[in-house]
């Protein structure tokens, strides 16, 4: 985690920022809840946690920031509200969302996939692919089990 906010730190640098305590406190939240999907209300709950003199507003100002220079991108998943997502390192573009119906769970898949479609893209529509957000909306894994756990019980009930 160390390495990871050096790194950002660094980034901010080459951008004529600088990692104030605030941002700091911002990044490590971020880096602490790297699977999760945070708005920045959530974001700003958890590090009044530990930092109780950090405002709402400077959270916010600092999520745009990351957002702008690429550390994180900003995401909504249909209900309204922006979530900010830790980019992998050295990823050109931005990774997929596998978001569940049934107990809203959302999963990620890391990998582009996209690659014959983006060339389709260019190729067709003469479009520069930058990035893409892709979100799958279905019923997750653990659903599927739990589905089929109940309809065993239901036949070893009858
Ligand atoms: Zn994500
Ligand atoms: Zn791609
Ligand atoms: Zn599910």
């Amino acid at each position: 985690m160390e390495s990871r906010i050096e790194r950002i730190k660094k980034q901010l640098h080459s951008a004529s920022y600088k990692l104030t305590p605030q941002r700091e406190a911002t990044v490590r939240v971020l880096l602490e809840h790297e699977e999760d999907h945070l708005s920045a209300e959530d974001v700003y709950l958890l590090v009044k946690e530990k930092s109780p003199e950090i405002g709402l507003a400077t959270v916010y100002r600092t999520l745009e920031l990351l957002n702008e220079l690429k550390v994180v991108d900003k995401i909504n998943f249909g209900d309204g509200v922006s979530r900010y997502d830790l980019r992998q390192e050295g990823a050109a573009h931005f990774h997929h969302h596998l978001v569940c119906i049934e107990c809203g769970a959302v999963d990620e898949i890391q990998e582009d996939l996209l690659d014959e479609v983006e060339a389709v893209v260019e190729r067709d529509w003469k479009f520069q692919v930058k990035d893409h957000r892709l979100t799958f909306h279905g019923i997750c894994w653990r659903c599927q089990e739990k589905t089929k756990q109940e309809s065993v019980e239901k036949q070893h009930a009858e």
